[in-house]
């Protein structure tokens, strides 16, 4: 929704809107090392929706990133090209029937559950979250 409304004041991308400043939630250090992690695991689009396995160019998160509970959490992403990522936020159906596919009903349903709750409920620790994020990324090699 807001994206739409958005890209008509001439920000056409995500990073263009973040470069304005236009997106509502706030994209920081950890949500930058987070989607590199993401898409050094993918290398290709984990969608399909609309393509046949193009190179990621962004991470997608299966549940939205303003629960913050499961915002750094990396079974709640995969790596997308910009049309899937696209696609899958303006079709919550197919994104969460492709969600249920990907991680299969029972690690999904936890998912879930666990994004129902506060970021301190949840007890996200975000030294620890940057700590494994950062090892992730050299392990993955990038
Ligand atoms: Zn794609």
């Amino acid at each position: 929704m807001a994206r739409v409304v958005l890209r008509r004041r001439g920000a056409r991308t995500v990073r263009a809107q973040r470069k304005r400043g236009l997106t509502r939630i706030r994209y920081g250090p950890i949500d930058r090392l987070f989607s590199r992690v993401v898409r050094a695991r993918d290398k290709t689009c984990q969608f399909k929706f609309l393509c046949r396995g193009a190179p990621v160019r962004e991470a997608a998160h299966l549940i939205k990133r303003n629960r913050w509970s499961v915002r750094w959490d990396l079974n709640n992403a995969v790596g997308a090209c910009w049309k899937c990522h696209r696609f899958a936020d303006e079709h919550r159906t197919e994104l969460e029937a492709f969600a249920i596919k990907h991680l299969g009903v029972e690690r999904y349903s936890r998912l879930l559950v666990r994004s129902q709750l506060t970021e301190k409920a949840a007890g996200v620790d975000r030294v620890a979250v940057k700590a494994y994020l950062k090892r992730r990324l050299m392990e993955l090699g990038a």
